[in-house]
This record gives C-alpha cells, sequence and structure tokens, in this order.
C-alpha cells in the first residue's frame, strides 16, 4: 500500500489518503460548479482556493501540490 503523496497516512487509488482524496473530488467539484458563472481558468482557480481565508487545510494542501505540478 502506497502513502499518500501529501501527508503520512496510508494511501489509497491516485496516491492520496482517504482526507486528502475526499478534499480533491470537491475542489473538482467546486471547480466545475465555479465554472458555470466565470472564465477562471483550474490554476487561478487553485489560486484563490490556496488565498481564500475558508478553504480547509486538506483542500490547501491539494490545491498546493496540484499547483506545483
Ligand atoms: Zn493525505
Amino acid at each position: 500500500m502506497a502513502r499518500c503523496s501529501l501527508c503520512h497516512r496510508e494511501g489509497s487509488e491516485g496516491g492520496y489518503c482517504g482526507y486528502h482524496r475526499d478534499a480533491h473530488a470537491n475542489l473538482v467539484a467546486a471547480y466545475e460548479a465555479w465554472r458555470k458563472s466565470t472564465e477562471l481558468s483550474w490554476t487561478g482557480f487553485l489560486e484563490e482556493i490556496i488565498q481564500a481565508k475558508e478553504t480547509g487545510e486538506w483542500a490547501r494542501e491539494v490545491a498546493q501540490s496540484l499547483l506545483s505540478k
């Protein structure tokens, strides 16, 4: 079993643990919803997420790792 790419927990499909996998799924869903009203790019969206005060710790870590790829 591989480790999560973002923390020390055991990973699963996609290289994320349950927490980071959920956070990633939420990010993708939020982007799909956001894109209906704005022309924001995926990268721009991730930057917004990282800046936003209300972003949770898990989501911020996922967003930062996606941006640094
Ligand atoms: Zn994790």
